[in-house]
């Protein structure tokens, strides 16, 4: 026999109740995003690799060590998306959104590729919502950004922390990187390998190196050297987040991991009593992405959030989020002409807008009846040997068990009466 074949490592299926999971969140997701007059964008899963490299930041790991990259048969170099931002900037300045009224805002919801290690909550295929406001400048636009995933975290029921920090514009920030680099290099010999490295190119990226804890927490801290303005937009930045009620907590080792981010950032991290923290969103600034990508400079701010690490917190909180689906009716059929006519009904009561269930693929009448049961039908109509002759159908309340015989034709009518009687009862 030949061998069985398995999905990749990390790359995972979704279905079951993880599904449902997946559609609510996406549902919830989007609606909340366009109650803010976010519109809807769907952008290629591959791109030139330059676009990562060039956006994202050569020094990352994203783009050093988890992007997939291949030469096509044409010979250009793609890579799969490891993340959404470069690409909305880039289709943002391909189709002149900058014409429109600003900011342009747009959510997106979808796969992405990052050749990680795999774990828990951590995935190389993997799903992400996100959020992207270009083209003005203004830190309530951030809080609005903060304010929209809250708002979709708690319709979810699940709970979760925010921390904040500011990263410099581009100009305090390369003074900031000075100073860092000449504490960091002093320290060099207690740096792991990969910081090493680092220290040269981006020494940002040893504040958020996990290795490197004790040479971190002694560090130059980056909110004491910002300039006078980005200090003012991250104070107000706060103090609208206090105004809407969010709260949050100041981290001065939040840089996160690409280098596009300029002044605010801030993550989402699940509530939970572990001790390992599970980051669920990240987000922030990027007013430096477009001049990177050969455009000249328009502020913008984004976020993104995991989907797999939500459904993972939904299955924990155990809330009972996903509605079951109750049909109204369940058709049940017992020989060949009983199952023409059963496809048949089943078509009319679906034009007609009546929640429908059947199993039609089983050919005992008894496992049917027990499916009406457990799905909790509220009448099911039977459609035996005889009735099928007959053109007739029986019906059965599911509720009383009372069963009446009536003619096919008139079986819409009285399943539409039925139910309208129950819905006044209720
Ligand atoms: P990032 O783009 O790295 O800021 O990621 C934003 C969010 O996406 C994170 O907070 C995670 O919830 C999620 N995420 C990032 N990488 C992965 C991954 N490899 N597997 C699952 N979720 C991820």
């Amino acid at each position: 026999m030949p061998k069985k074949i398995q999905s990749l490592s990390g790359m995972h299926d979704i279905f079951n109740s993880r599904y449902d999971y997946f559609e609510k969140i996406r549902e919830v997701s989007s609606r909340v995003a366009k109650e803010y007059g976010f519109k809807g964008i769907e952008f290629p899963i591959m791109e030139e690799t330059e676009l990562f490299a060039r956006g994202v930041g050569g020094v990352t790991d994203i783009v050093e060590k988890e992007m997939y990259t291949f030469k096509t048969k044409g010979g250009d170099f793609v890579a799969l998306r490891p993340e959404g931002t470069a690409s909305v900037m880039r289709a943002y300045i391909e189709h002149n959104f900058y014409t429109r009224p600003q900011p342009t805002k747009l959510f997106y919801f979808g796969p992405f590729f990052r050749y990680e290690r795999p774990q828990a909550g951590r995935f190389r295929q993997f799903w992400q919502f996100g959020l992207e406001a270009i083209g003005k400048s203004c830190f309530v636009v951030d809080v609005q950004i903060i304010k929209v995933i809250s708002n979709i975290f708690e319709e979810l029921g699940i709970k979760t922390k925010i921390e904040v920090n500011n990263m410099g514009d581009l100009k305090c920030r390369k003074e900031f990187k000075t100073v860092l680099r000449r504490y960091l290099k002093k320290r060099s010999n207690l740096l792991c390998s990969d910081c090493k490295r680092r220290l040269k190119e981006n020494p940002l990226r040893v504040l958020d190196c996990k290795q490197c804890i004790e040479v971190k927490s002694e560090a130059p801290q980056i909110i004491d050297h910002i300039c006078k303005q980005c200090r003012s937009d991250f104070k107000n930045f706060l103090e609208f987040l206090e105004e809407l009620d969010i709260p949050y907590n100041l981290n001065p080792f939040l840089v996160r991991g690409l280098d596009y981010y300029t002044g605010t950032v801030y993550e989402f991290f699940l509530e939970t009593e572990d001790e390992e923290r599970m980051a669920v969103g990240g987000g922030g600034r990027y007013d430096g992405l477009s001049k990177i990508l050969g455009d000249e400079e328009r502020p913008a701010t984004g976020v993104a959030i995991g989907i797999e690490r939500i459904i993972l917190a939904m299955e924990k909180s155990g809330g009972d989020i996903i509605e079951k689906k109750i049909p109204d009716v369940f058709i049940a059929q017992l020989g060949d002409l009983a199952k023409k006519k059963a496809l048949n009904l089943f078509e009319e009561m679906r034009n007609s807008k009546v929640d429908v269930a059947e199993s039609f693929g089983q050919d005992s009448l008894k496992s049917q009846m027990n499916r009406a049961d457990k799905l909790g039908a509220k009448i099911t109509i039977i459609i035996g040997k005889e009735e099928a002759v007959e053109d007739r159908v029986i019906l059965r309340d599911m509720n009383s068990g009372e069963q009446e015989k009536i003619k096919t034709e008139e079986v819409l009518k009285e399943v539409k009466g039925r139910l309208k009687k129950n819905k006044n009862k209720d």
